[in-house]
């Protein structure tokens, strides 16, 4: 069993000079599991998110990434995720390749492997056809695939994406969801979300945050990703 374990999160707490963000969180993510964190504004759900993308550190607490330590292995673990943060950096002015190869050096991906890698993460994307279009040009829906694109440029095991699908439009959200889908097939997502019945479509399990703490922890029934919703409640241990 603990060979399916991807992430393993202990008691993490952190502060911002009085206010407590997040208390004593502990989460679990298997292989091949999608994970969604819902909750209101200020729950703590991007904090989360950071210390796990190895942006920013913990007052408190342990995380495991394929059983790599984050805070003493920082450069091993992190090898191992991608992250989509809430405004990704892109860059208007360049070209989805252009930018897609920029991304690739700073993964620090071998020069002879970037073509390649480039190619792989806008073909996984539904971006084959956009590498010449300029980032400016693009809509939101293309725009968050790009995001997506350069966090699996160096092929992650772990997917961390803050409100993927946060400002899209309908149609552009089921688009998402889909390619949120399938990138799980290859590797484990943990997404955040403010729409419960997002995280019903989309995940294996569902973690609702409020102030900082976590309220609810269930593992979703694959019926709920069809019409049906039903939440079995999985025994704290
Ligand atoms: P949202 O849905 O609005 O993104 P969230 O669930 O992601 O909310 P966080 O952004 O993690 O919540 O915020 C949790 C709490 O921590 C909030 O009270 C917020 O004000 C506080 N906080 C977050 N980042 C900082 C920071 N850099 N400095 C001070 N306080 C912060």
């Amino acid at each position: 069993l603990l060979m399916d374990t991807l992430v393993r999160v202990t008691d993490l707490s952190r502060r911002f000079g009085s206010q407590q963000a997040l208390s004593d969180v502990n989460l679990c993510l298997d292989r091949g599991e999608v994970l969604g964190l819902l909750g209101p504004n200020g729950a703590g759900k991007t904090t989360c998110l950071r210390i796990l993308s190895g942006m920013l550190a913990p007052s408190r607490g342990r995380i495991e990434i394929q059983g790599i330590d984050l805070a003493r292995k920082p450069l091993q673990a992190k090898r191992h995720l991608g992250y989509l943060p809430e405004r990704p950096p892109l860059h208007p002015e360049l070209r989805v390749d252009e930018y897609l190869t920029f991304c690739a050096r700073i993964h620090r991906l071998p020069s002879r492997r970037i073509p390649e890698s480039v190619a792989e993460a806008k073909r996984r994307c539904g971006l084959e056809n956009s590498g010449q279009r300029l980032i400016a040009k693009l809509s939101k829906g293309f725009r968050q695939r790009l995001g997506i694109a350069q966090a699996i440029l160096h092929r992650p095991k772990l997917l961390i994406l803050d409100e993927p699908t946060e400002g899209l439009d309908p149609f552009q959200m089921r688009e998402l969801r889909a390619l949120i889908r399938s990138l799980a097939e290859e590797c484990g997502v943990i997404l955040s979300s403010h729409l419960l019945g997002e995280v019903q479509a989309v995940c294996d399990r569902a973690v609702i945050m409020h102030q900082g703490r976590v309220r609810f922890d269930a593992r979703l029934q694959p019926s709920s990703q069809c019409s049906q919703w039903r939440i079995r409640l999985t025994p704290t241990s």
